[in-house]
């Protein structure tokens, strides 16, 4: 049985932030390192949540401002996973045509994020797009010493992060912590991998689009000195994560996150012991 379409619209400031479902990634908390299999289970089961199998939600944006358009994140696309390959036909739901795409914010290059930016051919789904990524990010993808340095079953990762860059040559244009579209900055978060990205849309409060600073939500917040499989300098992703849910929580700061369950806009509190995340109430009607 079919849901209704996975998109939802938030205003912030003068832009429209719409969150787009590509669906969800089968997982476990096995890929949570650093806390024992008891306390990840009961942590999980306090959520309501079991320690695995488990869903994790992945989600990527549009930011609409003034005419312009800009696609943050593309999920996995259809070929990554079973469950992913959503997000083209929630954008098309949104009211997004792929040629009225004209700026690709990335937050990393892992295939979850990018992968939806190719079409079945392996071309650029969106003809008309820039592909902004971070300097940093595309240095790493793009050194063979790094590549030769990694474990063989995740060296694929490299491949994946060259042919998209490849696939929108040309139009490619590296940023640091700059404006990269109208209202929005990039802010550096590294860890996750060396380049890994937020993005802070302005507004009254703002929001920031924090990328992968979770990828299970209930666990992460309660042990945020935890890391995941996937962190390419986990020591910096630790310092990353912690340094975040400070700034987040005391500036009570609206953020949303690729692996925050849908549709994500949430606020932060610190707990006695960790945090916890507060999503915003659903609205059916946005000026
Ligand atoms: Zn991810």
């Amino acid at each position: 049985m079919q849901q209704g379409p996975g998109f939802y619209r938030r205003v912030i400031g003068d832009s429209v932030v719409t969150a787009l479902s590509d669906g969800w990634l089968d997982g476990s908390t096995d890929i949570v390192i650093g806390i024992d299999q008891a306390e990840k289970e009961a942590v999980m089961a306090r959520n309501f949540r079991q320690a695995g199998p488990l869903r994790l939600a992945l989600n990527g944006f549009v930011i609409s401002q003034g005419g312009r358009t800009a696609l943050v994140d593309a999920g996995g696309g259809p070929n990554f996973n079973p469950g992913t390959g959503k997000l083209a036909a929630n954008l098309a739901a949104a009211g997004h045509a792929p040629e009225s795409i004209d700026t690709i914010l990335i937050t990393h290059l892992h295939p979850d994020h990018v992968l939806g930016l190719l079409d079945d051919k392996g071309a650029a789904r969106f003809p008309n797009a820039t592909l902004k990524v971070h300097a940093k990010e595309h240095a790493h993808w793009h050194n063979d010493a790094a590549k030769a340095a990694t474990p063989a079953h995740f060296q694929g990762f490299f491949d994946v992060a060259r042919n998209v860059v490849a696939a929108y040559a040309p139009r490619v244009e590296l940023v640091d912590d700059n404006e990269v579209f109208p209202g929005v900055v990039a802010v550096p978060l590294p860890g996750h991998t060396p380049g890994h990205t937020g993005y802070r849309v302005a507004g009254e409060q703002g929001l920031l689009i924090w990328g992968d600073i979770f990828h299970i939500p209930e666990l992460q917040l309660r042990h945020p000195d935890t890391s995941i499989m996937f962190d390419v300098l986990p020591d910096l992703a630790k310092e990353t994560r912690i340094a975040t849910l400070k700034t987040v929580s005391a500036g009570r700061q609206l953020v949303a996150g690729m692996h925050l369950h849908f549709p994500t806009f949430s606020h932060v509190r610190e707990e006695s012991a960790g945090y916890a995340l507060v999503p915003e109430m659903w609205v059916a009607e946005v000026a």
